[in-house]
């Protein structure tokens, strides 16, 4: 008695593990999670304080369905101040997640036939949204560091795309499209007229000498063509409270704004003034939390090349290590499952993301359970 849309979809495999993970644990097991990537750091107080006062406030009734016109002004502050893009504030849309965001975009730009690119590997979520939108993903390549090219984009074009996902730096292979590329691609989306949905989520999360770019930044032709979608959840911590925002022409996202309308109305009143003092007050837990995942970072990808059977491509961004398992004979999801009940680590099988030869793991966890983890793993690939 299900309608076929639903029918079609799988569930969220990050929130699945996480789920079957955090269960494990509640029963007394004591699992290693690298599942379901969101910092091991709390909330900084700052932003606790300001949610607390808005409920001593009484800000608990509906907002606007778009966001409070603070945390609207905020987001185009924000987009000024780090990414050199000017955005008017109707041209910003506050929602409940990046995901909810990334959402809407599908719904309302999305329709049957129309064609999305998809660079692989991509997060487990684009893909069933691209279909719930009637639409079709076109998988697109990457090469062996997981790096996306305009020439890969190319080859994909058909007088059917509308819309390319980028995602810099990518979950779940941690890849950042360089600044080059990012030009060559906005160069083909204003040459061919396709949007492009740049996620941003992670944009904070680059290390090294790598560097990351806005493609919006890039020029009045390409801004047009991109919507950009973005959160409060990695960068401050904030994943359960909820608020997400997305940039764009008036057009789209007045027409997300009436689709919120008739689905969640606003985000949380109260987490959307966490969120206006996240992107507003002290930044310097954000560097904190960077420099703790970069010496992460360091560490799980010496470890897990040393690994028989498991290699591992240096990530570049992001909180995701994304190592090819395929030296150890398994699938993706026999691996993460026996890694599971046989050891307690828990993995995301590489096929929620388009390739059974990976596993990711997500080393926003402490340096404690990344040591005791990757022992365990190496133990259990001895034994079995
Ligand atoms: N984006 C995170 C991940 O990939 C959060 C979980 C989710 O919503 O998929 O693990």
């Amino acid at each position: 008695m299900l309608s076929s849309r639903v029918k079609n979809i799988a569930p969220s495999a990050t929130l699945a593990i996480d789920a079957k993970a955090k269960q494990l644990r509640k029963s007394g097991k004591d699992v290693v999670i690298f599942g379901a990537g969101e910092p091991d750091f709390n909330t900084p107080e700052n932003i606790k304080l300001a949610a607390k006062k808005a409920i001593d406030g009484n800000f608990t009734r509906y907002t606007p369905v778009g966001g409070i016109p603070e945390l609207r002004k905020a987001v185009a502050e924000k987009f000024q101040r780090e990414n050199n893009v000017s955005y008017d504030v109707s041209e910003i849309l506050i929602s409940c997640g990046g995901k909810h965001s990334l959402y809407n975009i599908a719904m309302a730009v999305l329709g049957k036939g129309d064609e999305a690119i998809l660079p692989v590997p991509y997060w487990v979520s684009y893909e069933e949204m691209i279909k719930l939108a009637e639409a079709v993903p076109v998988f697109c390549n990457t090469d062996e560091r997981f790096r996306l090219t305009a020439g890969m984009v190319e080859e994909k074009i058909s007088d059917k795309t509308k819309m390319l996902i980028l995602n810099s730096p990518s979950n779940p292979s941690g890849a950042i499209v360089e600044p080059d590329e990012v030009r060559k691609i906005a160069r083909l989306a204003a040459d061919n007229n396709f949007y492009v949905v740049s996620d941003e989520v992670y944009e904070h999360f680059v290390y090294g000498d790598n560097k990351s770019i806005s493609i919006a930044s890039l020029g009045d032709d390409i801004k047009s063509l991109t919507i950009v979608s973005n959160s409060v959840s990695k960068t401050y911590a904030m994943t359960g409270w909820r608020i997400g925002y997305t940039a764009g022409n008036n057009e789209i996202i007045k027409a997300m704004e009436n689709l919120q309308s008739h689905s969640t109305s606003n985000p949380s009143n109260i987490a959307q003034y966490a969120a206006l003092e996240a992107l507003t007050g002290p930044q310097e837990s954000v560097k904190k939390m960077v420099r703790a995942f970069d010496e992460r970072r360091k560490f799980i990808y010496k470890r897990l090349n040393e690994i028989d059977g498991i290699s591992c491509v240096e990530p570049e961004g992001a909180f995701y290590a994304f190592p090819d398992i395929s030296g150890t004979g398994m699938s993706s999801m026999d691996f993460a499952s026996k890694l599971l009940s046989e050891a307690l680590v828990a993995v995301v099988p590489g096929i929620a993301f388009g390739s059974d030869r990976h596993i990711r793991l997500s080393y926003a966890a402490s340096m404690r359970d990344i040591e005791r983890g990757l022992d365990r793993i190496e133990k259990w690939l001895k034994q079995s």
